[in-house]
């Protein structure tokens, strides 16, 4: 099963963004677990959970990735800042319990100067303050594109995180091929390479989803500008091999270009139609 979507906006709740991915010719989407830039979250809607869960059951939606806002800052060198990110992603993963068995991805952070080692060990001092052994959701690092002092631009940096996480197995990778094209890995002319670096360094089972984006800037540009699929310096060629790599059958893709909804629904179809069966 080929699983595609986008990102949707979350604004109307669960049900409506069910059937805006099925109206787009997606099985999947993602979505902001509250305003990006923002700290609020709406109250949960029970009711609207319970009748979106029956609606994905029913429409073949296998799974949703929930993103954290992407201005959280888990490996700060502000107290604060830190603090602040700890006490998002938690409540994010109470809330996600509602929804059983889900992704929920996010940016592990920038070290803001302390370094990369530092942050690294910030980020997994976090997630082992708010992860639990019985929770039912898999929670994502997403591979940056190290602008500024991002941690996590490479495999090897990712890898560290997830070996200093004590509830491991709860732990996964999203791979953003924009980021990882802008932070110098060549998915155009060396996809098997990379994914073979992946595997070397991380491991292929930890890989857990990817985001769909072409870029705004050359490889190793370190910038982190997405562009629509086929418009920018990655490709269209590059993107029909991805989506037919054995290593990342059955994963869930997700398309985070600058697009409306019209413009998801054709980037859909074109990447349905470059599947091979
Ligand atoms: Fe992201
Ligand atoms: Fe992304
Ligand atoms: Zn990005």
């Amino acid at each position: 099963m080929f699983i595609i979507g986008s990102h949707l906006s979350s604004a109307k709740g669960f049900l409506h963004m069910g059937k805006e991915a099925v109206q787009i010719g997606a099985n999947t989407f993602q979505f902001f677990t509250r305003n990006p830039r923002g700290s609020r979250a709406k109250k949960l809607d029970e009711e609207d959970v319970r009748v979106f869960l029956d609606f994905a059951r029913k429409a073949s939606v296998p799974v949703v990735l929930a993103h954290a806002p992407y201005t959280l800052n888990p490996c700060s060198k502000e107290e604060k800042t830190r603090e602040f990110a700890r006490m998002t992603l938690q409540d994010d993963l109470n809330r996600m319990e509602y929804l059983p068995g889900n992704l929920y991805n996010f940016h592990p952070g920038s070290h803001t100067g302390q370094g990369v080692e530092r942050g690294i060990e910030l980020i997994a001092k976090l997630l082992n303050e708010i992860l639990w052994r019985e929770q039912k959701t898999t929670v994502l690092l997403e591979t940056m594109a190290g602008k500024g002092t991002e941690v996590g631009s490479r495999f090897e940096e990712l890898r560290m995180i997830l070996d200093r996480v004590h509830c491991r197995d709860k732990m996964g990778i999203c791979l953003d091929t924009c980021h990882v094209y802008d932070a110098g890995y060549d998915i155009v002319n060396g996809l098997d390479e990379v994914l073979e670096e992946f595997d070397r360094v991380i491991g292929l089972e930890n890989l857990k989803a990817i985001h769909l984006n072409d870029s705004k800037n050359p490889i190793a540009s370190h910038k982190d500008r997405h562009e629509k699929i086929g418009k920018g310096s990655i490709g269209e060629k590059a993107f029909e091999k991805i989506v037919n790599h054995p290593a990342l059958r059955g994963l869930p893709f997700y398309l985070e270009t600058p697009n409306e909804l019209e413009g998801y629904a054709g980037e859909i179809s074109m990447l349905k139609g470059f599947v091979r069966s």
